[in-house]
C-alpha cells in the first residue's frame, strides 16, 4: 500500500516534468526551433529562466502566472499541460502498473497531448511528434508481448495500426477523387495508426464514434471557423483506453442484441 502511494507520487512528479518538456515541444516545434537549445527563456522579454522559475506547476503558481523579470502574464497553457500530463501518467500507472509497457503508453498519450495543443493553436500537427506517438504506441505492444511471452499483442497492434492508417488513407483518396478536394491530411492517417495500435480494431471504431460525438458541440459553436479534430481523437482514445472493459461489455451487448 505504502509503496504504491510512493510510486504514484513519483509517477505524478515525472508526469509534471515530462509535461514541462511538452510545453517546450508545443512552443518550439511549430516555430522550427531546436527543442534542446537554448535554455528556457521568457517568450516576451527573452530573459533566461533560473532553475527555480522552471519547476513545473509550482513556479507558475508562486510567480502568480507572471514572468519573474518583465511581469508579463504567462499563458495558463503551461501549468495546464503539466497538470494534465501528470494526471495521464498517474492514471496509466494505476491501470497498467509500474513497467515498460506503461511507460510507452504514457509517452504515447503525452505525444497526443502535445499534438492536441499544437493542433488547437495552429490547425496542423508536426510529423515528428506524430510519428513519435505511433512509434511509442507500437513499442508499448512489443513491451506487452515481451512481458507476457506472447507475440499476439504486438502482431495484433501492428495489424490494427496498418488497417486503421491504411483504411483512412484509402478513404481520404476516394473522397478527394470524388469531391476533387484534399479531404484529409497525412497527419490524420498517422493519428489513426497510433489509435489502432493503442486500442485494437473494434475499440478504434468506438473511439472514432466517440470523438465525433465529443466534437459536435464545439463544431456547432464554432460555426464557420475551423475546429481542430486531433484533441477530440486524443481524448476519445484516452477514454476508450481507460474504460476498455466497459467498451467490451458495450460491444458484446450491441452484438448480442
Ligand atoms: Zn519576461
Amino acid at each position: 500500500m505504502m509503496s504504491s502511494i510512493f510510486y504514484g507520487v513519483v509517477v505524478f512528479l515525472i508526469g509534471l516534468a515530462v509535461g514541462s518538456f511538452l510545453n517546450v515541444v508545443i512552443y518550439r516545434i511549430p516555430r522550427g526551433e531546436n527543442i534542446a537549445f537554448p535554455a528556457s527563456h521568457c517568450p516576451k522579454c527573452g530573459h533566461n529562466l533560473k532553475w527555480y522559475h522552471n519547476i513545473p506547476l509550482f513556479s507558475w503558481l508562486f510567480l502568480g502566472g507572471k514572468c519573474a523579470f518583465c511581469k508579463e502574464p504567462i499563458s495558463k497553457r503551461y501549468p495546464l499541460v503539466e497538470f494534465i500530463n501528470a494526471l495521464i501518467w498517474l492514471v496509466v500507472y494505476l491501470k497498467v502498473g509500474f513497467n515498460i509497457e506503461a511507460l510507452f503508453i504514457a509517452m504515447t498519450f503525452s505525444a497526443l497531448l502535445a499534438l492536441s495543443a499544437i493542433d488547437f493553436e495552429y490547425f496542423a500537427v508536426p510529423d515528428s511528434v506524430n510519428f513519435f506517438a505511433l512509434a511509442t504506441a507500437l513499442l508499448a505492444s512489443i513491451s506487452k508481448s515481451f512481458m507476457n511471452g506472447d507475440w499476439h499483442y504486438a502482431i495484433n497492434a501492428f495489424i490494427a495500426s496498418a488497417v486503421t492508417a491504411g483504411g483512412l488513407w484509402l478513404l481520404a483518396k476516394i473522397i478527394s477523387l470524388i469531391s476533387k478536394k484534399e479531404a484529409m491530411g497525412g497527419a490524420d492517417v498517422i493519428v489513426a495508426g497510433t489509435m489502432g495500435a493503442m486500442l485494437g480494431l473494434s475499440h478504434f471504431f468506438v473511439a472514432i464514434f466517440l470523438s465525433s460525438i465529443l466534437a459536435i458541440i464545439p463544431s456547432l459553436k464554432a460555426k464557420d471557423t475551423m475546429v481542430p479534430f486531433v484533441p477530440f481523437l486524443a481524448l476519445a482514445t484516452f477514454i476508450v483506453f481507460l474504460y476498455d472493459k466497459d467498451v467490451d461489455k458495450l460491444l458484446m451487448w450491441i452484438m448480442n442484441g
